[in-house]
C-alpha cells in the first residue's frame, strides 16, 4: 500500500475496516462522518492559555459537531478579548469560583479543562457537579488518587470523561498501530520512543511540582509512553528508569531528563526518553521480526510522517487533531456511546508514570499489577 497517494477517505475506509477491533484505531472512523449534525455540542474552555488560544479555539471553528459556547477564566481582560473575538455572551463567561452556576446554562454541554495538570481534578469535579461532560487535557492529573476522583465524580454525575489524547485521531499514528497490530512486518519486538524540547521561562508552572506533577515525563514523555502502549497493544508489566539534572537551579522541583525501559507481557521491550533541556527528540521506531517502521516526527500537531523498512512512506494527509478529538467526543455524547479515550486511559498512564518515578527514585525495577 502506498500511503502517500492515498486520500484520507480511502485511508479511513481501509483503516477502519482493518482496525475496527482496536480501541485506539476505532476513534478515527467516527470523526469522518459527513452528515450535517442536528445539534452542536457547546464547549466551554476552562483555562485560556497557550493551548486554548493557539489550538483549541481555532480547532473548534473547524468542527462539525461542536461550537465554542463559553469560557472559564480568572482574568477579566482575557474574558473581554475572547468575548470580542468569538462573540461569547456574558452569561456564558465564568471564573473558577462560580463554575457551579453552569448547572443552569443549557448552552454548555462540555467543559474542556485546559489548566495546569495539578488543577485538572478540581476543575473537572466542578464541571461534573454542574452536570457537564468533561474533556480534560493530558496528563490527566498529578496522582493516581486525583485521577480516580475525576472518574468517580463524572460517573456519579452520569457524565462522560475523556482525556485529550489527540494522537488517537491522527492518521499516521493510526497507520503505525495497524502495521504493528496486523503484524505487517511480523511480530513487534522492540519500540524506541522519545519526546522532549528545550524549556524556556524558568518561572513557569511546568517546573513546579505541585502544578505539573513532574517534569518532562508528565508533560511530553507521556507521548512516548502512549506510543509504546498503543503500538504494542499491551500494558507494561515492568519498568525501570533513571533521571538526570544538570541545571539544579531551573530543575529544582522536577526532572530535567529521564530514560526508562519497559517490558510487556508478550516480551516486547521499549526504550524511551524525554527531556526539557535538549532539542531533536520526538519520534518512535518499531522493530519487528521481518522489518521496521518509524515516525519522525511522530507527535506534532502537523507534519507527522514516517518510513517503512521496505521503502514505503507513511505520510497521510494532515488533519486538525483537536477538531477530530472534539468532534468524536461530541458524537459520543450525541449518540450516547463511550469515548475511546476515557478517564481510565488517562489513569493507566499516570499509574505507569508513578511507577517510572518510583524506579528512578529507588534504583529498582518496578512491577506493575
Ligand atoms: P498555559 O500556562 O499556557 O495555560 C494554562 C492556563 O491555566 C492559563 O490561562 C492560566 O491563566 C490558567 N490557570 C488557572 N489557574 C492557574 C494557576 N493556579 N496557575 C497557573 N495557571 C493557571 O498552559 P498550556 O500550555 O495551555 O497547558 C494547559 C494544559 O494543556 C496542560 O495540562 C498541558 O499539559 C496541556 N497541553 C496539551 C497539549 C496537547 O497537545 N494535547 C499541548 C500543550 C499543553
Amino acid at each position: 500500500m502506498k500511503a502517500t497517494s492515498q486520500s484520507r477517505r480511502d485511508f479511513i475506509k481501509t483503516a477502519s475496516v482493518a482496525a475496527a477491533s482496536l480501541p485506539f484505531a476505532g476513534a478515527l472512523s467516527s470523526c469522518a462522518q459527513e452528515s450535517a449534525p442536528t445539534k452542536k455540542i457547546g464547549f466551554a474552555l476552562a483555562g485560556l492559555g497557550e493551548l486554548s488560544t493557539t489550538q483549541i479555539a481555532p480547532a473548534l471553528q473547524n468542527t462539525q459537531f461542536c461550537k465554542l459556547a463559553g469560557i472559564v477564566t480568572g482574568h477579566p481582560y482575557k474574558a473581554e478579548k475572547w468575548k470580542a473575538q468569538y462573540g461569547i455572551p456574558d452569561k456564558n463567561i465564568y471564573n473558577y469560583d462560580n463554575m457551579e452556576q453552569m448547572a443552569d446554562n443549557p448552552d454548555i454541554d462540555v467543559v474542556y479543562v485546559v489548566t495546569p495538570n495539578g488543577l485538572h481534578a478540581e476543575h473537572t469535579i466542578k464541571a461534573a457537579r454542574a452536570g457537564k461532560h468533561v474533556l480534560s487535557e493530558k496528563p490527566m492529573e498529578v496522582s493516581v488518587e486525583k485521577c480516580q476522583q475525576m472518574i468517580d465524580e463524572c460517573k456519579k454525575a452520569g457524565k462522560q470523561l475523556a482525556i485529550g489524547y489527540r494522537l488517537h485521531f491522527e492518521p499516521n499514528n493510526l497507520e503505525c498501530v495497524r502495521l504493528a497490530h496486523e503484524k505487517v512486518f511480523g511480530g513487534v519486538k522492540l519500540i524506541q520512543a522519545g519526546f522532549g524540547f528545550h524549556i524556556g521561562d524558568p518561572t513557569q508552572w511546568r517546573l513546579k511540582k505541585d502544578l505539573a506533577g513532574g517534569g518532562c515525563l508528565m508533560d511530553v514523555g507521556i507521548y512516548a509512553l502512549q506510543a509504546t502502549r498503543y503500538l504494542s497493544g499491551e500494558e507494561p508489566n515492568e519498568v525501570s528508569a533513571f533521571t538526570t539534572v544538570t541545571d539544579p537551579v531551573k530543575f529544582s522541583q522536577v526532572e530535567e531528563s529521564i530514560v526508562w525501559q519497559s517490558k510487556f507481557p508478550s516480551g516486547i521491550i521499549a526504550n524511551c526518553s524525554s527531556t526539557y533541556n535538549a532539542d531533536g527528540l520526538g519520534s518512535f521506531k518499531v522493530s519487528a521480526e521481518q522489518g521496521w517502521f518509524d515516525m519522525n516526527p511522530a507527535f506534532q500537531y502537523h507534519g507527522n510522517h514516517g518510513v517503512r523498512g521496505d521503502g514505503e512512506e507513511i505520510n497521510f494527509t494532515d488533519i486538525d487533531q483537536f477538531a477530530a478529538e472534539m468532534d468524536d467526543f461530541a458524537q459520543c455524547i450525541l449518540e450516547n456511546r463511550p469515548t475511546k479515550v476515557p478517564g481510565e486511559e488517562g489513569l493507566r498512564d499516570v499509574k505507569i508514570m508513578m511507577a517510572i518515578y518510583e524506579s528512578a527514585r529507588t534504583g529498582k525495577t518496578v512491577t506493575l499489577a
